[in-house]
C-alpha cells in the first residue's frame, strides 16, 4: 500500500464500521468503542473480515498482551487479573500514542479488553500492518493485488506473495522487546543491586 495516514485509514474504517453495526458514520469517533457501538462477538468478525479485505492485511487472534503473556509466561505482565508494572512497561512501549492516563492506577486485564476495542486502537492496528502489504511488485514493480486467501499477486508478471500475519509480526515484536528491552534492564537492575 502506498502510505495511508492515520486519518485516511480512520474513514475507511469508519465506514466499514458504520456499515456493518449499520449506525451512522457521524457517530464514529476515534475514542468510541466499537461495543458501546453496538458491535457484539458476530459483528467484530465481520467488522474484522470487511477490514482484512479492504485493506489486504492479516489481522492477528489474539491481543498484544495475549500474545506476549505467552512469551513472558505467567504472573510477569499480568498477576491475578491486573497487570503488573512490567505489563503497562509493555503496553506503553508498543503503542506511544496511548493515553498513558489508561495505563495509571491499577488496570484490570479486563478493562483492558475496553481499550483493545476503541476505534482508534484498531486504526493504529490497521497502520502497522498496512505497512507490511506491498503496493508493487518486487520483481518487476508492477501494481500488486489481491489473490486467494491471504496473497498478492503481481497483475503484470504473476508473481506471488503471502501476507505477513498479525499474529506472527506481534509476536516478533514481543520477543524482541523481551531480548532488547527487558530482559536488557532486569540485567541492569541486578547489577546495580550487586554493586
Ligand atoms: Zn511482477
Amino acid at each position: 500500500m502506498p502510505e495511508m495516514t492515520e486519518s485516511e485509514i480512520f474513514d475507511q474504517f469508519a465506514q466499514i464500521v458504520a456499515r456493518s453495526l449499520r449506525i451512522n458514520g457521524s457517530q464514529i469517533t476515534p475514542d468510541a468503542q466499537l461495543s458501546d457501538l453496538g458491535a457484539e462477538s458476530l459483528d467484530l468478525i465481520e467488522i474484522s473480515m470487511e477490514t482484512e479485505s479492504q485493506f489486504h492485511i492479516f489481522l492477528p487472534d489474539k491481543s498484544i498482551l495475549e500474545t506476549a503473556v505467552e512469551v513472558f509466561g505467567p504472573n510477569v505482565l499480568e498477576k491475578e487479573g491486573y497487570l503488573t508494572e512490567e505489563g503497562k512497561q509493555l503496553l506503553l512501549r508498543r503503542m506511544p500514542d496511548a493515553d498513558a492516563e489508561a495505563f495509571q492506577g491499577a488496570v484490570s486485564v479486563k478493562d483492558l479488553q475496553h481499550y483493545f476495542l476503541k476505534v482508534n486502537t484498531w486504526v493504529r492496528m490497521i497502520q502497522g500492518l498496512v505497512r507490511y502489504t506491498p503496493a508493487e511488485c518486487a520483481a518487476c514493480d508492477g501494481p500488486m493485488a489481491p489473490s486467494m486467501g491471504f496473497r498478492m499477486k503481481c497483475t503484470r508478471c504473476g508473481a506471488e506473495i503471502t501476507l505477513r500475519s498479525g499474529e506472527e509480526l506481534n509476536r516478533e515484536w514481543v520477543r524482541e522487546y523481551y531480548d532488547r528491552e527487558y530482559r536488557a534492564q532486569a540485567g541492569v537492575t541486578v547489577s546495580v543491586t550487586a554493586g
